[in-house]
């Protein structure tokens, strides 16, 4: 990875790249949640939030979406805190899956059923793992914790959350299944709400960039020094985005951009580089996979061009002593 970022060099990249994949017309809107339908599909935006908190931005990037599926991410945070690692890869797990986020199928092929945090079952099981005496309670704790990643108070669109409630029985079905294996913690038809309600919370690009920074800078928000997450649970936040966080794409991703990545179907897409920055796009046409179409091309692009893909570290020897003797 890169050691020479400029901010000259991040403003270059960041013109260059929305330039090009602005002309880019491929994908469509979400329409299984009517709401989302409703979105423009023109707006696009980019933000990295750096890990001094320096902000870097250029297009739509004040516009909002539903934050959909990347709420999975700060929810797996959330039970983190309430539960140790251990614990999670036992109820919920890390496998990948090479079949979509909402399949029946992969549920039951899998030999643990929940398959990981960011496919809709490992997800909605995750989220009944969040501790808490009521239904209220077990929101407020997910709502305040995506709140201190963004650094400010996140609206819920009651409009998209009645929408996909109203035609949630897929999602109703899936955590019906994973209870009748042993696989849920808690009331289902509470904890999809609270699920529904998560996916439902609007976000900018500027928020969602903010959100993946606290994870590239050990756990603390750079814009607001407040710690937010455990140092030590990063890792695994990481590494599961790796395998999971672009569902069937993931593979493809670490190829072609190769750091950790969340997408949603609202539009948005995050990624964190560690120990750098936050990067955010938001564009709401997706692929087939229900990855933002501009938000791949986007991502590919400014790996490619500021030197990001974690596994293309240069072949310079790293096994060198003071002296440069071979260790
Ligand atoms: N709320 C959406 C669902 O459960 C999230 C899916 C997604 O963003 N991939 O289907």
């Amino acid at each position: 990875m890169s050691k020479s970022l400029t901010p000259e060099k991040i403003n270059d990249a960041l013109n260059k790249v929305y330039d090009k994949v602005k002309k880019k017309k491929t994908g469509k809107v979400a329409s299984y949640i009517p709401e989302l339908a409703k979105v423009d599909p023109k707006i696009y935006g980019i933000v990295i939030v750096t890990c001094c908190g320096k902000v870097y931005k250029i297009g739509d990037f004040k516009k909002t979406v539903a934050i959909e599926s990347i709420a999975k991410v700060f929810t797996l945070c959330m039970a983190l805190q309430h539960h140790n690692k251990d614990h999670i890869i036992d109820k919920i797990g890390t496998q990948t899956s090479f079949l979509p986020f909402n399949s029946v199928l992969a549920l039951r092929l899998s030999d643990n059923h929940t398959i990981n945090p960011f496919v809709n079952a490992g997800a909605i099981a995750t989220a009944s793992l969040v501790k808490g005496k009521t239904k209220k309670s077990v929101w407020k704790n997910i709502h305040d914790n995506m709140n201190n990643f963004a650094g400010k108070k996140l609206k819920v669109s009651e409009k998209t959350y009645k929408s996909e409630m109203k035609t949630n029985e897929h999602n109703v079905a899936l955590a019906y299944l994973l209870k009748s294996y042993g696989k849920f913690y808690n009331d289902v038809e509470d904890t999809v709400d609270v699920y529904t309600r998560q996916g439902s919370v609007m976000v900018n690009a500027l928020d969602l960039a903010t959100m993946a920074s606290c994870l590239a800078n050990d756990g603390v928000n750079p814009r607001t020094n407040k710690r937010v997450f455990k140092k030590k649970y990063i890792p695994f936040v990481l590494s599961t985005m790796l395998g999971g966080g672009v569902y069937e794409y993931s593979g493809r991703w670490m190829n072609e951009v190769g750091i950790p990545a969340k997408s949603g179907v609202g539009g948005g897409l995050i990624g964190v580089v560690p120990g750098k920055f936050g990067i955010a796009v938001v564009s709401p046409p997706l692929d087939k996979h229900g990855n933002s179409s501009k938000g791949v091309a986007t991502f590919r692009e400014l790996s490619r061009r500021l030197d990001l893909n974690m596994f293309h570290e240069k072949a310079e020897c790293q096994m060198k002593n003071k002296n440069r003797k071979c260790i």
